[in-house]
């Protein structure tokens, strides 16, 4: 059945916390206290199928369970194949293991000077600042380390970071992010900005936060703020269904964006989510319209226990084919596989180009259509221009006098 939505609808209100006073509900300390984090608060709420009864037993060994009240209230509670619902309730396929997985999949672990710090592209640093997330997305990439369920102790080390950055004068874009970022105090992410911001040759600063989907709360006038002082700060979101684009989300972004920061969006393509070309050209197109611009599609890591989110690779590239054209060009991510192992992030794209050779290109446009662009250049036979025909053609130049 094809997806179909109310495109002039964005979903609002407190849905099952109708009673919580609005100063709590929009307060983001209130939501993170409320969070949903055992099978118990969360059996209160809805029933739950066998299987993701056996997934909630199993996460405090892989990756706590962990709802904000907010995030809860988007989910379809009558329908177990809901694409919010798989994306926060663990289920029975996190205890599965399969040969390909590995703990650290993007071999950050190897590339990592010091704790906290990934140095993985010669002018570039992923800069994780926490463990810890607003709520816990099931098909986490770092799933090894957040929430800190399998015991991995991270614990960050600011000041030997950045002293890191500062004698790497090769390093110029220092990605921040985690866990999520965005829970560090104001304070704190005010002083990580301002040293950052101090190191000379740190010209581009990008955080990755999925607050503003979680917890939009967050994103106060005093947080926009600290981008404003700081800026340019750029940030890329995290969402991966239409149905994660509320009236609450749309405002967190504005005020984002009109604090100077501009907003990028990354996506995992999921099993039973957001496989689907009509979800995905309705999510990027909600995207837009939310100021924000679609940067990548993911294939999913190969971390342990997420064999059940897989999707053929041939399913994305039809999405982005069915993307490419067919709506406009700002709505159409770079869709990426993060090489196993370290090799950074290599798109797969369609093939549009047929042959290349010395005399032409042979390519298809988004119809099928096939077009040739000459490489070579045939100069038309015959007398060149005289003098005066030459200088008529420069001196027409001159016809806005
Ligand atoms: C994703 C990533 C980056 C940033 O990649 P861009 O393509 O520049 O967005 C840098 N370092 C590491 C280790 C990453 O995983």
């Amino acid at each position: 059945m094809p997806y179909h939505e109310d495109r002039a609808a964005w979903f609002q209100g407190q849905g099952l916390w109708q009673d919580t006073p609005a100063r709590d509900w929009h307060n983001w300390a209130w939501q993170l206290q409320n969070r949903i984090t055992t099978l118990e608060q969360l059996e209160r709420h809805m029933t739950l199928t066998p299987e993701e009864r056996a997934g909630c037993l199993f996460a405090n060994q892989k990756l706590a369970l962990a709802i904000t009240p907010y995030f809860f209230n988007l989910i379809d509670r009558d329908n177990p194949n809901c694409p919010i619902r798989k994306q926060v309730i663990p289920r029975a396929g996190e205890t599965q293991l399969a040969r390909e997985e590995m703990l650290d999949s993007l071999g950050e672990d190897e590339h990592s000077p010091v704790p906290g710090l990934v140095h993985r592209d010669p002018d570039r640093v992923l800069f994780l600042v926490t463990d810890r997330c607003a709520a816990y997305c099931r098909y986490c990439t770092r799933s090894r380390l957040v929430s800190n369920a399998q015991h991995y102790d991270f614990h960050p080390e600011y000041e030997r970071a950045l002293r890191y950055i500062e004698a790497h004068p090769e390093v110029r874009d220092v990605l921040i992010s985690g866990g999520d970022p965005l829970l560090l105090s104001d304070k704190k992410l005010d002083h990580l900005l301002s040293r950052l911001r101090a190191i000379k040759h740190v010209e581009f600063i990008r955080i990755g936060s999925r607050i503003p989907v979680f917890l939009p709360q967050r994103i106060t006038p005093e947080l926009c703020e600290i981008f404003k002082q700081h800026g340019p700060i750029w940030m890329s979101i995290h969402v991966n269904h239409p149905k994660e684009c509320t009236q609450a989300l749309k405002d967190a972004c504005e005020r984002l964006s009109f604090a100077g920061v501009p907003l990028g969006n990354q996506s995992v393509l999921l099993k039973g989510i957001n496989d689907d070309a009509d979800v995905m050209k309705a999510l990027m197109h909600r995207l837009l319209r939310m100021r924000v611009r679609p940067y990548y599609i993911y294939q999913m890591d190969l971390i342990t226990g997420g064999a059940h989110f897989k999707v053929d690779v041939r399913k994305g590239i039809e999405i982005i084919k069915a993307l490419r054209g067919h709506t406009t060009g700002y709505a159409v991510p770079q869709y990426v596989i993060d090489a196993p192992g370290g090799g950074g992030k290599v798109p797969v794209n369609p093939d549009y180009v047929e042959k290349i050779t010395d005399d032409e290109v042979v390519f298809r446009n988004f119809e099928g259509k096939q077009f040739r662009y000459p490489l070579k250049s045939t100069p038309i036979e015959g007398a060149p221009p005289t003098d005066e025909a030459a200088r008529e053609l420069v001196v027409g130049g001159a016809l806005i006098d």
